[in-house]
């Protein structure tokens, strides 16, 4: 039998919480880190009298000064602070400064890097492109419903920083609020639009919808003729995935429900989460991610390619072997995206071909992600090795989507950039 390792006992505030009271969501909200005075008290509980400040720990960092780095990262970030216990729970807080989970929730400000000129907090255009607020209509025949601004985790690289999460000291949030009259708006724009089959249901995360809220979203969307496919994106499975095991909480059930109500149509309703590295997967996600698997529903991944996180053969190959053994598709592995405040996450493009091109044959083709850039200034998502042209002195890369219309997309030259530290790296070689 496996073994069910209680890692969360190692923090010392939870290492008297039961199984029982982990897998609770009501629990895991109740002790959810959020804002920086409860993240200074939970790192003064955790964080040893010493870190290391490189890799090789040569040279070391004290708490006071790490948690200072951390509190003056996030007065820089776009992000938000909030964590739940299960992701805090899978950092290694001997070595916080290096741990893969840490960097994606937890800035520090002497890690953060000067933005490339051309980053945008909206670099994807998403408010350009939204004939009713919170609808991002881009592509001819999906949209992208902005249904709440709030996630269980806020990751400082977040595609959506211009409306997710609290306001930061650095920018206020085109916030999103879940709510009936806004959300008919919305209901009544895609009706309206008989070539729409698709809807993404996201924000925000799905998590963050009462079961009311998501029989709304998925009945109302469901008996419209022209939608075909719903999708919720929910971070949950990642960072959360004890609901998925709480038969107290009605999440799931309420999910499942809607997915087979809307086989029994012919229609099809998937969960799509993101989870970026293998240690955020445990056997609680293992056993969430089976009980989601025999009840039928669809559940895919979408990761971003992130510096110091994931941009390795070897970590990328055990995240993207890790979901396909528990029957999670990797559907998409994203180039990160040019948001303001994010130059320290993102690699170079040739990153980003280097190991689809390493990775391709070393497992079944239907588990092969695509590996894509979602084009700044709202082409939509193309393949990364599909540019026009790419040049690795200035770091440039062109694409073309021609499939994308509207605002003469069609006839549009998208550009992405490498972040600036890698071209000093280069023309120093
Ligand atoms: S879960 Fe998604 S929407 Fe929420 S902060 Fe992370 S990247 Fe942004």
């Amino acid at each position: 039998m496996r073994k069910r390792h209680e890692f969360w006992r190692k923090i010392p505030i939870w290492e008297d919480v039961s199984v029982n009271k982990f897998l609770s969501y009501q629990w895991s909200i109740f002790n959810t880190v959020q804002g920086t005075v409860k993240l200074k008290k939970f790192l003064n509980a955790v964080v040893p009298n010493e870190v290391s400040f490189d890799k090789k720990g040569t040279r070391m960092q004290s708490r006071d000064e790490y948690i200072s780095d951390v509190l003056d990262g996030i007065a820089a970030a776009t992000m938000s602070v909030r964590l739940t216990p299960y992701i805090l729970s899978r950092i290694n807080w001997n070595n916080p400064r290096h741990d893969p989970i840490a960097r994606q929730f937890l800035t520090m400000k002497s890690a953060m890097e000067p933005d490339h000129p051309s980053l945008k907090l909206d670099s994807l255009h998403e408010e350009d492109d939204s004939p009713v607020s919170g609808l991002v209509h881009r592509y001819s025949d999906k949209a992208l419903f902005l249904a709440t601004s709030v996630c269980p985790t806020y990751c400082m690289f977040c595609t959506r920083s211009y409306a997710v999460g609290a306001n930061t000291e650095t920018v206020t949030k085109a916030s999103q609020r879940p709510g009936r009259v806004r959300w008919q708006q919305v209901f009544d724009y895609v009706r309206g639009q008989p070539g729409l089959h698709d809807i993404v249901v996201s924000g925000g995360d799905s998590y963050y919808l009462t079961t009311q809220n998501l029989c709304d979203i998925a009945n109302s969307l469901l008996e419209m003729p022209n939608i075909r496919r719903i999708r919720f994106a929910s971070k949950g499975l990642c960072v959360a995935p004890g609901r998925i095991l709480d038969d107290e909480d009605g999440w799931f059930e309420t999910l499942v429900s809607l997915s087979n109500k809307a086989k029994k149509m012919g229609k099809s309703i998937a969960w799509h989460t993101h989870f970026n590295h293998p240690d955020e997967i445990s056997w609680i996600s293992e056993d969430a991610s089976q009980r989601l698997f025999e009840e039928g529903v669809m559940v895919r991944n979408q990761a971003v390619l992130l510096r110091g996180v994931n941009d390795d053969l070897e970590t990328m190959s055990r995240l993207i072997r890790g979901l396909a053994d528990n029957n999670i598709t990797p559907y998409y592995v994203y180039q990160a995206d040019m948001v303001k405040g994010a130059e320290h996450f993102r690699t170079p493009l040739q990153t980003n071909l280097d190991l689809e091109a390493k990775l391709r044959g070393s497992i079944a083709g239907f588990m092969m992600p695509q590996f894509v850039v979602d084009l700044p200034g709202g082409g939509g998502k193309r393949l990364a090795c599909s540019y026009e042209s790419y040049d690795r002195k200035t770091g440039k890369s062109t694409y073309r989507a021609p499939a994308v219309t509207g605002h003469d997309k069609e006839n549009k030259v998208y550009e992405y950039h490498d972040p600036i530290s890698s071209l000093a790296i280069d023309s120093s070689a």
